[in-house]
């Protein structure tokens, strides 16, 4: 056994996790530059905490709430040249994967003078500023990777910051902030973090306690889809689930990557506007066909740990959740020949070619024939 396993995040989870931990954020400096989306951190919590706990270590802070849903490179260079202005110490996120994969890029663009083409290809940089995070969204699992997508104009796809200065030091998982979430984000999110742990369970890099840590998060989502699929609002405890389950999803990937579910996913996100989640979910079940053929006995763990038999049934209950999309044949090829440059093709076992994700896109999106 061959492996390594790298998680320098301090993972706080439970209720009031910021306020009884707040002493932690004095670890990271006397002013802190806050990101956010517009409205979400405001109204569930987590800005108030937040804003108590450094004002508890006299950590004097500027909030920025302009973080778009997808933050593009642009975005996060105006908000770094804003944190530059403000002499930041340290990079505190509230909100799902847009705000922290964004506060992961100010981090680096923020504390040196980093080009977008280095800022994508290289893994080391002279000085990151530290981060805390408080995730609101289950979700990306971003609170544990090292890992900050961002989207990419100029390719036209979204691109990764992969380092392992970006780790957040703190992560405060607190499930009251998830509360409010309306069921559309929290089908998507859910999704999202069922994608990370099923392809993270069959990454080329997989490694056996990534897996161990992928069935755990399958188990609990697996309990959760039902009820998502019928609507069912959640109870607190269900949510604290659900935040759980895709933090350790998040570890999966921290150290697995993800696989061609997501590189196909990109290109959905980009042209037709699909919550990343949803994209991600249209093409599970039909990815775990493909592999089912070399891999079988692999994609029967997964679906018995979701407490299922067959994708079919994965596909139900994420076509309930998710609802369904068509694509003509000139946006499948599109997207299949984007797709296959990215890196987590090569992620993939067995490894698609480009027909087979035509093939892929097809079976799942295809109007051809309605
Ligand atoms: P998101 O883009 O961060 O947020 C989506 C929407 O949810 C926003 O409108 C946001 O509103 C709202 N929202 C967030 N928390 C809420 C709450 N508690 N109550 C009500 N509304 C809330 O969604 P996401 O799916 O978490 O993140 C997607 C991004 O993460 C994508 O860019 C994706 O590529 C990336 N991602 C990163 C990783 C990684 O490892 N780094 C992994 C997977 C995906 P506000 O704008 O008002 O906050
Ligand atoms: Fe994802």
């Amino acid at each position: 056994m061959t492996f390594q396993f790298y998680m320098p995040t301090r993972i706080m989870v439970g209720r009031n996790c910021l306020s009884e931990n707040g002493g932690r954020l004095a670890e990271l400096g006397s002013k802190a530059f806050i990101m956010s989306g517009k409205n979400s951190a405001a109204r569930n919590g987590s800005l108030r905490d937040m804003t108590a706990a450094l004002d508890g270590e006299n950590i004097s802070w500027y909030h920025y709430n302009g973080v778009k849903p997808n933050p593009s490179l642009e975005d996060v260079r105006k908000a770094a040249a804003l944190a530059q202005g403000e002499k930041t110490d340290f990079i505190v996120a509230l909100g799902g994967g847009s705000p922290m994969d964004a506060a992961k890029a100010v981090a680096v663009l923020a504390a040196g003078k980093v080009s977008d083409e280095a800022l994508l290809s290289q893994r080391t940089f002279d000085r990151v500023l530290p981060l805390a995070v408080v995730p609101t969204t289950s979700g990306t699992g971003s609170e544990v990777t090292p890992y900050s997508i961002l989207t990419n104009d100029k390719l036209r796809t979204k691109s990764f910051l992969n380092s392992e200065q970006i780790y957040p030091r703190l992560a405060f998982l607190d499930g009251r902030y998830t509360m409010d979430l309306p069921e559309s984000i929290t089908g998507a999110t859910v999704i999202d973090a069922l994608s990370h742990a099923a392809e993270g369970y069959l990454a080329v890099r997989a490694m056996p306690p990534g897996r161990a840590l992928a069935l755990e998060s399958l188990r609990l989502i697996g309990e959760m889809l039902p009820l998502l699929a019928n609507g069912t609002p959640l109870s607190l405890e269900q949510r604290d689930k659900l935040l759980y389950a895709s933090m350790v999803a998040g570890i999966v990937i921290s150290q697995s990557g993800t696989t061609a579910v997501h590189a196909l996913g990109y290109s959905l996100t980009y042209f037709k506007g699909v919550d990343h989640g949803a994209a991600n979910g249209m093409i599970l079940a039909e990815y775990l066909r493909f592999i089912e053929k070399e891999r079988p006995g692999e994609t029967g763990t997964i679906l018995r740990a979701l407490g299922m038999e067959t994708p079919d049934e994965l596909e139900d209950l994420t076509g309930a959740i998710l609802g369904r999309l068509s694509l003509d044949m000139r946006e499948i090829s599109r997207f299949a020949s984007i797709a296959i440059r990215a890196g987590n093709i090569l992620n993939t076992c067995p490894k698609p070619s480009e027909e087979d994700l035509i093939r892929i896109l097809t079976n799942c999106f295809s109007n051809e024939g309605e």
